[in-house]
């Protein structure tokens, strides 16, 4: 049976409007599905992988056992007063964050920052070594060792953007260093100058190293902010796994 003119009418109307209004909804559903990853500063997600760019974003380069750092970069580096250096790019925040910790009355003292591959091999051996004179295998060794000290090479003190701080008061590195207030002060106020703690309690699994209340990594403000108050680590903000 024909349909009556007027609905003819109506629906070669509506035809077109009711096209572009899928359209419309297909797209909307599409970015809405990548905007997650896609907005991550330096970081494009190509559909099934997740590709780092590290144009743009240095201070997100990723380092660890899986993500080793690649060739022998250049890294201009500012010496610290107490001997130690720090990616120039970097150095203005981290002196910012000592200023203004020791304004309110904390004494944080910058007790490891740039690693040549060769200290990095040095801690590593000496590491290993410990474990050796403990009876373990070699095998067993190295494997435990790369749970405290990360092998040559996948330390990110080796791109100058990692500072190791404690407390004047109290310089060993275990989980008591995360009792004292300059680790309190900083904890609390380390995103705000760029910098996250790096390896939480909470994320071991992830990525891969023990609790380290003393090891802040810079990343820039934005994504300290975000990593901070969202509770992840740095592999789950990029993605990526260690
Ligand atoms: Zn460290």
């Amino acid at each position: 049976m024909k349909a009556p003119a007027h609905i003819s009418r109506k629906r070669r109307r509506t035809a077109p409007l009711v096209l572009c209004l899928l359209l419309l909804a297909a797209l909307a559903g599409f970015l809405c599905g990548r905007t997650p990853r896609s907005i991550l500063p330096g970081v494009v997600n190509t559909g099934n992988e997740t590709v780092i760019q590290p144009k743009d974003a240095w201070q997100l380069t990723l380092v660890n056992a899986k993500n080793p750092i690649e060739g022998n970069p250049q890294i201009e580096l500012t010496e610290l007063r107490n001997g130690q250096a720090i990616d120039s790019r970097v150095y203005p925040a981290l002196q910012r964050m000592m200023d203004d910790a020791r304004a309110v009355g904390l004494r944080p003292l910058i007790c490891s920052s740039y690693r040549t591959n060769e200290k990095q091999t040095e801690l590593f051996q000496n590491k290993v070594a410990s474990y050796l004179n403990q009876g373990y295998s070699v095998e067993e060794a190295t494997r435990l060792a790369a749970g405290w000290v990360a092998a040559p090479g996948t330390s990110e003190h080796q791109l100058g953007l990692a500072v190791d701080i404690v407390a004047e008061s109290y310089q060993l590195l275990d989980e008591q260093q995360e009792q004292t207030a300059e680790q309190q002060w900083l904890i609390e106020n380390c995103a705000a100058y760029g910098f996250i703690l790096r390896y939480p309690t909470d994320k071991s699994d992830v990525t891969g190293v023990g609790y380290e209340p003393w090891h802040y990594r810079y990343v820039g403000e934005t994504a300290a902010n975000e990593i901070m108050s969202q509770g992840v680590c740095l592999e789950e903000y990029l993605g990526a796994t260690a």
